[in-house]
């Protein structure tokens, strides 16, 4: 059976914790979508990690981590990620890529820098690891795949011909080096030999792992608001964070997903550009900044802050929708228990009318929020695992935000760990 994670927000719901621990009952996990330009923070026995291309199961000696034909893949984070964490003393992870993945270029990674400098002021607030280039080149085919790089006729002819295009612009737009097609194929050569003894025709060993009745956790990186259809378009990602494309990008059928975890966390936050209803500023968000998360809100690639806000009732209801949810993960109360009233963006203002339902870009430029404030439960609910347990008020969030966005909290989480979680019986499970 397969089993996809995915965030209903802007990414950092804390989907690498619930992945990390649903793994422990997963046979494989996968990877679909995204680059090395987020990441997933978890902290384990092992100690705490940054992940940005592996998948959340590789601190279990009986979880297969793969790396789907949907990822953006940097070879040499790649190796680099596999070092960090068996110098760690993680035993070194059983991990496939597969040979339908394409590469991220050393000079998508440059494009994305020298864009961003052209645009100055207008910039995506981009990461610069070259993601949009990359599926820009994905689609324009004219992307490298894994499997390319055992051809080496192949691979020559087509160095040559797409250094001439990227030529041209990074000398006539950019006014900047430009690639020699002898050094670019030299480190297609070192990526070939970094990644050879990993790359598997990943969609037959899944389908053969269905039949025999293996456990597949999809892991989706960022979430629904990112996503580049349905998502704060163009303040999104290149790639869908869907758990409908964890089908596509990692080929695997689309009826054999049965279990969509949308991960939402108790309060908001997103980085990046782009519009953000429930946002707070000033000292009221420095201080949910500075508690938030395990050790503050801040990016795990970038080390940027944060920007921070109060639960979105709108965009989670929205997010859970578009993924598909059968269980909703709500993440990180327990930061919650310093405040006296934790205000809950119920509605969108927008031209003078309140609406529930997330609007189009342009409209969501204009809404205000409609705040609503529950009381707090001031003291630390860590280390509570039932959820009759928790205090009165607590519970009456957790209520109120499920019938707020329709879709049942099976799971809250109360700490970082991997033991810190309280299982649910929602009265909205079917
Ligand atoms: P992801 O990309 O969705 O996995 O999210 P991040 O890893 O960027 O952010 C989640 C952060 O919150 C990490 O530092 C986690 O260790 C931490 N975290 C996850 N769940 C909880 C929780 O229930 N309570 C607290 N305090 N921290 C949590």
């Amino acid at each position: 059976m397969v089993k996809a994670v995915v965030g209903a927000n802007w990414g950092d719901e804390g989907k690498g914790k619930i992945t990390d621990m649903l793994a422990q009952k997963a046979d494989i996990v996968v990877r679909f979508q995204g680059g090395a330009n987020a990441g997933h923070t978890i902290v384990n026995n092992y100690g705490k990690f940054a992940l940005h291309t592996l998948p959340s199961g590789v601190f279990y000696g009986h979880t297969t981590s793969i790396i789907g034909n949907g990822v953006a893949l940097n070879i040499p984070i790649l190796m680099n990620e596999i070092k960090s964490i068996t110098e760690k003393n993680v035993p070194m992870p059983k991990i496939l890529v597969s040979d339908r993945c394409q590469m991220v270029m050393p000079y998508h990674i440059l494009f994305d820098q020298y864009e961003e400098e052209r645009l100055g002021g207008k910039s995506f607030g981009s990461t610069k690891s070259g993601i949009a280039p990359f599926y820009s080149d994905k689609f324009a085919k004219i992307g490298f795949q894994v499997s390319e790089l055992f051809d080496e006729a192949l691979l020559q002819d087509k160095v040559e011909r797409i250094c001439e295009t990227k030529n041209v612009i990074l000398e006539h737009l950019y006014h900047k080096p430009v690639i020699k097609p002898e050094e670019l194929l030299a480190t297609l050569k070192e990526y070939k030999e970094m990644i050879e003894p990993y790359v598997c025709d990943v969609s037959s060993y899944l389908d053969k792992a269905l039949k025999e009745g293996k456990t597949i956790l999809l892991e989706g990186q960022l979430g629904t608001l990112k996503d580049p259809d349905h998502g704060i378009y163009p303040m999104v990602t290149s790639s869908s964070t869907l758990a409908a494309y964890g089908a596509i990008g990692a080929g695997l059928p689309p009826y054999e997903i049965k279990q969509i975890v949308t991960v939402c966390k108790a309060y908001s936050s997103a980085v990046g550009a782009g519009a953000f209803v429930s946002e707070i500023f000033g000292d009221e968000a420095d201080e949910l900044r500075r508690r938030g998360g395990d050790g503050g809100e801040f990016g795990a690639t970038t080390g940027r802050p944060r920007r921070m806000g109060w639960f979105d009732c709108v965009a989670s209801k929205y997010g859970c929708r578009l993924q598909g949810t059968t269980d909703v993960a709500f993440t990180v109360l327990d930061v919650l228990g310093y405040l006296d009233e934790i205000p809950v963006c119920v509605g969108y203002e927008v031209d003078g009318e309140v609406t529930t339902e997330f609007p189009v870009t342009c409209k969501l430029e204009k809404a205000k929020p409609v705040l609503q404030k529950m009381p707090g439960w001031r003291c630390d609910i860590r280390g509570i695992r039932r959820y009759e347990d928790l205090p009165e008020n607590c519970r009456r969030y957790v209520e109120f935000i499920e019938d707020q966005i329709g879709y049942p909290i099976t799971m809250v989480s109360n700490g970082p760990g991997r033991e810190d979680i309280i299982y649910r019986k929602s009265p909205l499970q079917k």
